[in-house]
């Protein structure tokens, strides 16, 4: 499988060893990634404890898994990332299906080290809005050539 971060890499070489710890995220660019793909494969226990400490307080791995249950996350572009600066930043377009709606999430995101691994802290939303409604028989927005009701299509 391609790895959901859309790097055109297997998942088990780009995202995968990073979700399961057997890699550190070497960059803010690679940990934004993996918590995309952790999003794209439900993996809540990992989006949470990628969160920065102080942010971590906020969040809770129940309404983590919620959200990531009811999302199909169909794209990813990374716009910029600023590495080398005393706040990087990383900013992408996410593409998600939720019910029959293809939603764009436009943000900058910014990293911190703690304990030498990086962490998400927070990120300034650019847009988040509704793109268009699916219809059962359109191209699936994955990008699989399959109709959304044979792929993304969460609805019973
Ligand atoms: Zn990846
Ligand atoms: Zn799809």
């Amino acid at each position: 499988m391609l790895c959901p971060c859309k790097s055109q890499k297997p998942f088990n070489e780009c995202c995968q060893p990073i979700i399961t710890y057997k890699l550190k995220a070497q960059s803010p660019e690679q940990l934004m990634r993996s918590r995309y793909s952790a999003y794209a494969t439900k993996q809540a226990q990992y989006i949470f404890e990628t969160y920065a400490l102080s942010s971590q307080k906020e969040q809770s791995i129940d309404d983590i898994a919620n959200w990531a249950e009811q999302c199909r996350w169909t794209g990813l572009t990374i716009l910029n990332t600023l590495a080398s600066t005393s706040m990087p930043t990383v900013e992408f377009i996410a593409y998600y299906v939720q019910g029959n709606s293809l939603y764009q999430l436009h943000e900058v995101s910014r990293f911190i080290q703690e304990d030498s691994h990086w962490r998400y802290l927070d990120g300034d939303i650019k847009s988040h809005h509704m793109v268009q409604k699916l219809s059962r028989n359109d191209p699936c927005p994955c990008a699989s050539n399959k109709k959304f009701k044979r792929c993304c299509d969460l609805s019973p």
